[in-house]
């Protein structure tokens, strides 16, 4: 009897120990899963506010990513020299530059957009900037205005583009890049290929250099944009 007595006491406050030790593994389980279930909401809303600031008058769910190509975004620090965040109401055209700046890239350009912030020294951006290597870089939201394109400024997306010599003519990969960007765009925001300018079409100025010089090619570029819409119009049919 008396022995029992002494194993029953060693026993209960082992048993009460396992029970706290239960207790307190419980409750550290259930810390990390609430731990894990802020971090995925988290996550969730950056997502939808990064596709939201990409796009203007759409609930990020209802923004249309079929046949768009792969963008890297890079938005600018807001700054009164390349992102004066200025809102755009409507996108009625996209406007095509080239960098006249040969062999330099996608990304440099971007950082030059980025350092007018510190250096002040002009005002001029881009929504995108096309790389050699077909890189999309996205340095503005398409909801609001780039400094680009002058007069159209205001109601134009614009894109640079990188070329590798002074003819200004695109290397294939840019090419192809551009030719995607811009039919997905005209299909995201209901333009025709006729809504595709160049920046030479605003001001008079030689830019994008090789379109200018060679309205045969700017009219077979219209010519791609408008098959590659199509194409992707088609593709998202048959999903
Ligand atoms: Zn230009």
């Amino acid at each position: 009897m008396e022995r029992k007595r002494t194993k029953e006491t060693k026993r209960r406050p082992n048993r009460r120990r396992q029970m706290q030790l239960r207790r307190r593994m419980f409750m550290l389980a259930m810390a990390v899963l609430c731990l894990i279930m802020v971090l995925v909401i988290r996550h969730v809303v950056n997502l939808a506010e990064m596709e939201d600031s990409r796009l203007p008058g759409a609930a990020p769910e209802a923004v249309d990513w079929f046949g768009a190509p792969e963008i890297d975004v890079q938005l600018l620090t807001n700054n009164e020299y390349s992102r004066p965040g200025i809102a755009m109401e409507h996108v009625n055209g996209i406007v095509v530059h080239y960098t006249a700046n040969p062999g330099s890239t996608a990304q440099a350009n971007r950082n030059y957009f980025e350092g007018l912030k510190d250096s002040g020294e002009r005002k001029v951006s881009s929504h995108f900037v096309i790389g050699l290597d077909g890189e999309i870089i996205q340095c503005i939201p398409s909801s609001e205005i780039s400094y680009a394109s002058n007069d159209r400024n205001g109601d134009t997306l614009s894109i640079e583009c990188c070329h590798p010599d002074e003819t200004g003519e695109f290397n294939r990969a840019t090419y192809t890049s551009l030719v995607q960007l811009v039919a997905w765009l005209c299909k995201r925001f209901d333009l025709e290929a006729t809504d595709v300018i160049r920046h030479y079409d605003v001001t008079g100025k030689e830019c994008p250099k090789y379109f200018v010089d060679h309205e045969d090619a700017w009219e077979q570029f219209l010519q791609d944009v408008s098959d590659c819409k199509d194409k992707i119009i088609e593709e998202e049919k048959e999903e």
